[in-house]
């Protein structure tokens, strides 16, 4: 039987619950799918906060929509498309009002308003949390008010094909764990909502169902995949497991030592110490580390962050969370010790390619928000603070925009052949899987090819590596394509089966990131070439784009939209 909703939102996160209530408060008929429920999300693991220049810091009083957006570009290494980024920023004091009138419990200045902390690479303290626990309340509130709306979340379910046909959507194919069994659905519009691509590395802040395997889902139809050599390795993950340390450690204070016990950012970024961006944050660790003065091995060895210094009240009070996984994650109580950290991947800058409205230009009816799209706003390198409020407002934006698709969208007559069809063909692969023929594991080919990314695709990069990287990840596709087999037979909540559809993507993401790394031979951002040591904005000042559309994959090129803001020297 083929179910049926006019949207449907892929993906239970902050931009997804964000785009299914402004879906249904547009009248739509909408639907949510996802893997796991609302607030098992990754957004819910988010710590530091939600950037908005609302000026309540005595020290943001001079804070605007321009300053927030300026540095937001600048960040980005000028690669983010500026108008995207007015958009964002125009709307973000309006997006935490709206999140504080449905119940998210800010944190409080002395006179009662939003709290703002320090967060790195931002001209002012604009960033507005919740404790440590920012994420959790946002999720939160956007999840109640979507079950206040009536809004239905089908849970435990994974979307494994997007079908299109003359270039518009028509459906989508969906894996039910509960019953192991193919579903189809209908709909006008879709809106992918499906989060970052951790997973790919495996040493990673992300949650395990952090695989990005929805961004293959949409290459493979006919989505461009935008801007994935840029990866966010963020600074403070614990070493040796990357639990992350959210910036907002360092916003409170926090100061970063090497084994001499110096704070060295004041080599690497005498003005903003560490409270410049991330990517430059984490190249200065990695550099520590490289030239012999960190801990453990050059190859995986760390710095310390100390707090000591700060009032215990002061951590008690902005930083349980941190604390306590601190504690129970390295045995450090960052009230009396200094805590090992070092850089791990945490954010996906690029991903799905869609337009400032969420529309994807390539297939019609196709929507998509939140960490896996690019539309793009982080361009090479994110801000902290700003990924929660890009969920919040573009997931709004998605919702509304999908809505009035819908509207006036007539159902495809053969939408429901197309349908069959991808689930026949589907159900093919599966049973191959199953059936034990393939002659690969798929686990193994999983832990090549995220030692093949974390060993040559790293904070560091050059062609050699690269090369090697991208021809190893090719051969690992083969072995997948020539066949894996699953050593479960359950077919009811087979989680092996789920992990062997996020290999089967991970493998495509991986090649789009080696290909655009490769390709792009300067230093931009979170993407960083010792053979090419200088930004090139002649020649790389555009968005890369992966295109799967027939199989294989194209490497092409789209401009940067540049409006306000022409590029300068990065300097903090
Ligand atoms: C530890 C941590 C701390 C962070 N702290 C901050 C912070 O303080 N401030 C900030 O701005 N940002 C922070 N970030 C980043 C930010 O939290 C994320 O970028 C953002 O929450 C992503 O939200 P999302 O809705 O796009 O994705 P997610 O919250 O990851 O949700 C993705 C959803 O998609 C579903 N899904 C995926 N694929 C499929 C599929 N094929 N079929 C069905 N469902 C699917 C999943 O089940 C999930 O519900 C942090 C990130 C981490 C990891």
């Amino acid at each position: 039987m083929i179910k049926r909703h006019s949207v449907i939102v892929v993906g239970s996160g902050l931009a997804g619950m964000r785009a299914a209530v402004a879906a249904r408060e547009s009248g739509a008929d909408v639907g949510v799918i996802s893997i796991c429920m609302p607030v098992r999300s990754h957004s819910v693991a988010a710590q530091g906060g939600i950037n908005a220049p609302l000026g309540n810091n005595p020290e943001s009083k001079d804070d605007s929509v321009d300053r927030h957006a300026f540095d937001t570009v600048k960040g980005s290494d000028y690669l983010a498309d500026q108008p995207a980024v007015i958009k964002l920023i125009s709307l973000a004091k309006e997006t935490i009002y709206e999140l504080e009138h449905w119940g998210c419990p800010f944190s409080r200045s002395e006179d009662g308003r939003i709290g703002q902390r320090p967060f790195g690479g931002a001209g002012y303290p604009r960033t507005c949390f919740a404790a440590d626990r920012t994420g959790h309340s946002v999720l939160h509130v956007a999840w109640e008010r979507s079950v206040r709306l009536g809004v239905p979340v089908y849970e435990d379910r994974l979307v494994v094909k997007l079908t299109v046909k003359n270039k518009k959507v028509q459906g989508i194919i969906v894996l039910n764990f509960i019953t192991g069994e193919l579903e189809m659905w209908e709909c006008d519009a879709v809106i992918f909502a499906i989060g970052g691509a951790g997973q790919i590395y495996g040493a990673t802040s992300n949650a395990l169902n952090c695989t990005g395997f929805g961004i293959a889902v949409s290459a493979w139809a006919g989505i461009s995949m935008k801007d994935m050599e840029f990866i966010q390795f963020h600074p403070t993950c614990l070493y040796g497991n990357n639990v992350l340390i959210s910036e907002a450690a360092r916003g409170e204070g926090g100061y970063l030592r090497n084994n001499k016990g110096e704070r060295f950012m004041e080599k690497y970024a005498p003005e903003q110490m560490e409270l410049a961006p991330r990517d430059i944050v984490a190249r200065s660790i990695y550099q520590e580390v490289l030239e012999g003065r960190g801990y453990g091995p050059k190859e995986n060895g760390y710095v310390h962050l100390d707090l000591t210094h700060l009032p215990e009240s002061q951590i008690l009070e902005r930083l349980p969370q941190i604390r306590e996984l601190a504690l129970r994650f390295s045995g450090q109580d960052m009230v009396k010790d200094p805590i090992p950290v070092q850089p791990g991947y945490h954010y996906t800058m690029g991903g799905i390619h869609v337009n400032e409205n969420c529309a994807s230009e390539e297939v019609e009816g196709f929507y998509a928000c939140g960490e896996g799209t690019c539309v793009s706003v982080h361009g090479a390198n994110r801000l902290g603070g700003n990924s929660l409020l890009e969920c919040a407002v573009f997931g709004k934006v998605a919702g509304v925009e999908a809505a009035k698709y819908a509207k006036e969208a007539t159902p495809s007559p053969d939408a429901k052949f197309t349908l069959f069809e991808a689930l026949h063909e589907q159900e093919q692969e599966i049973d191959f899987w199953y059936s034990g023929e393939g002659k690969s594991d798929p686990f193994k080919i999983m832990e090549e090819m995220r030692n093949t990314m974390k060993f040559n695709v790293f904070v560091y990069r050059e062609e050699e590596s690269l090369k090697i990287a991208l021809d190893k990840i090719r051969e690992l596709k083969q072995q997948f394509n020539d066949g894996v087999y699953l050593k479960s037979k359950v077919r009811q909540y087979n989680r092996e089966l789920e992990w062997v559809f996020a290999l089967k993507g991970m493998l495509d993401e991986s090649e789009a990131i080696c290909m655009g790394a490769l390709a792009r031979k300067e230093c931009r951002g979170g993407h960083w070439r010792l053979d090419h040591l200088k930004r090139d904005d002649a020649n790389f000042l555009k968005h890369s784009l992966v295109s799967f559309a027939d199989g294989e994959p194209k490497l092409s090129y789209q401009d940067v939209i540049i409006t306000k803001w022409q590029p300068q020297e990065r300097k903090y």
